[in-house]
């Protein structure tokens, strides 16, 4: 039997086809309330999109975990040889808008959601260890560099360069991004990392601070300027239609996860401040622990639903799993969760995508636009009656055996210079650690758009450069002059 066609309260719909008018050369008559419906509803049909990171693609997998990590957090995910969990992933490019094209350089979003027995824990990361800033309130001033002109509405390399040149602890991202791994060739064939240092307890009370890598296990793959360039026009949707189809395919795409651990107060001795989002904690000083697997077997049913709504924020946190004192982070525990209650609504969370698969979800949250949306899995304390809590009346009650242990901190409420932190050491080591062949090409690729930006631009650029690494100073400045030549 076919299906029939109906209106949104279920009517069945005689004809789709043909407005209602008066007469065959008539004009329209306002009681053709499905015509009305379909105009209303396609007005309706975008969200805001993301002011970052709004062109991506998602998929479902499971994390598999190789190596038990109970001595140092309770995490239902990290604990027990051979536990499944099922993820959400979302990859995105940054600055473009929905329609702009994957092959762009720019860092790529990577965000994990364990849909854990105790919580949805995302960890909503890059591709990049590090970050441009160290500080959430020059986020938004960032973000406007990387976005068009507000008189031309044209990408703004002037204002790009300015930026960086004023605040060099961009200079180790900067030196990541214009590298030969600035342009994935895929979302498959790149690495992701939680980039901040998040913390992790276990059940004696005991904090370590953690930094989550996920290694592709497809290998490194980057495109040249040339190949994305070309890509660009080919195919503006290259990697969606990669992972897509790879999974379609049954090539399920993996990454290995590897955690750094911290033991609490040693942050304290630590010569690198471990929560300066613009520095890794190098291998040799915390190495890599092989902690799982990620794998992605699952594409969405529906894009709109399972990926532009899916609403990911690093606030989503579960037992055993927190935060840290990093600048970054503390701005984005705020802002990524208010961007969806934003752009999706205050009970995103009820979305099947957002929806926890906890055993339980309640609480006195009540009420807002789409309440009662129907997640599978979702209960709520109205449910039963009762909104305010404590209560007598059989409601859920809060749960103290998850209490997370003290945070020592200490210091004087102020606001301190960011210039107080080093902002070059990382970058040169990156410099140093690539070949003649990848250092020529990071200064040829700075140098296309450097030479664009302004003469005291360039000489505040290429005094960074300098200070990261002589070499690097004279290789972007001799780029630029064959540029120009
Ligand atoms: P190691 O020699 O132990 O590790 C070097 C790391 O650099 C590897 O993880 C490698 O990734 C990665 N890498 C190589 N080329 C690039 C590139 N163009 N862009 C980004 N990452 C790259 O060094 P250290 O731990 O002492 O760190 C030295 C420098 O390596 C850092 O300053 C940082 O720039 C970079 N790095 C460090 C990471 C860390 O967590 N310690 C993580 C990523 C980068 P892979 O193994 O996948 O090839």
């Amino acid at each position: 039997m076919s299906k029939r066609l109906t209106a949104q309260n279920g009517a069945p719909i005689a004809d789709d086809q043909n407005s209602l008018s008066l007469g065959a050369r008539g004009p329209v008559a306002l009681q053709d309330w499905h015509l009305i419906e379909k105009l209303a509803h396609f007005n309706r049909e975008r969200i805001p999109e993301r002011v970052v990171h709004a062109k991506g693609s998602g998929a479902y997998g499971i994390f598999t975990l190789t190596r038990d990590m109970s001595e140092f957090t309770l995490a239902d995910h990290f604990n027990g040889v051979g536990k499944q969990t099922e993820v959400m992933v979302r990859f995105s490019t940054v600055g473009g808008e929905s329609g702009s094209a994957d092959a762009e350089r720019d860092p790529r979003g990577f965000a994990v959601r364990f849909y854990t027995e105790n919580g949805n824990h995302d960890i909503v990361g890059n591709n990049t260890p590090v970050f441009f800033l160290r500080d959430g309130i020059k986020f938004p001033d960032f973000i406007h560099t990387q976005k068009r002109n507000p008189v031309t509405n044209l990408k703004d390399p002037e204002a790009m360069w300015d930026f960086w040149s004023l605040n060099p602890e961009a200079l180790h991202q900067v030196t990541i991004l214009m590298s030969d791994r600035g342009i994935p060739a895929s979302y498959r064939h790149m690495n992701g990392y939680g980039s901040h240092t998040f913390s992790l307890w276990n059940d004696q009370g005991e904090r370590f601070w953690v930094k989550f890598h996920f290694k592709t296990r497809q290998g490194i793959r980057n495109l040249s300027n040339t190949q994305a360039d070309k890509l660009k026009g080919i195919d503006p949707d290259h990697a969606q239609r990669d992972l897509y189809g790879a999974i379609a395919d049954g090539d399920f795409p993996s990454w290995t996860l590897y955690m750094q651990v911290m033991p609490e107060l040693d942050a304290e001795q630590y010569p690198i401040n471990p929560f300066d989002l613009t520095k890794v904690w190098p291998h040799k000083d915390y190495p890599l622990i092989e902690v799982g697997i990620l794998e992605l077997s699952r594409n969405p049913q529906n894009y709109f639903n399972e990926v532009e709504q899916a609403a990911f924020a690093p606030s989503n946190l579960v037992p055993g799993v927190g935060a840290s004192p990093d600048k970054m982070l503390q701005a984005r525990l705020f802002a990524y969760a208010d961007a969806q209650r934003y752009r999706v609504g205050a009970n995103y969370n009820q979305l099947p995508v957002n929806c926890p698969h906890a055993s339980q979800v309640n609480h006195y949250q009540r009420a807002g636009a789409m309440a009662g949306t129907g997640c599978p899995y979702q209960g709520d304390a109205s449910e039963s009656g009762v909104s305010y809590g404590p209560n007598t009346q059989g409601g859920p009650e809060q749960q103290p055996q998850f209490a997370e242990p003290p945070m020592k901190i200490s210091g004087d409420l102020d606001r301190y210079d960011r210039f107080a932190e080093e902002n070059f050491v990382q970058a040169g080591d990156l410099y140093r650690l690539m070949s003649d062949a990848q250092r020529q090409a990071l200064a040829d690729t700075i140098a296309a758009t450097l030479s664009q930006a302004s003469g005291p631009v360039q000489q505040r650029m290429l005094a960074q450069f300098s200070q990261a690494d002589e070499e690097y100073g004279h290789r972007v400045a001799r780029a630029i002059e064959a540029v120009n030549a």
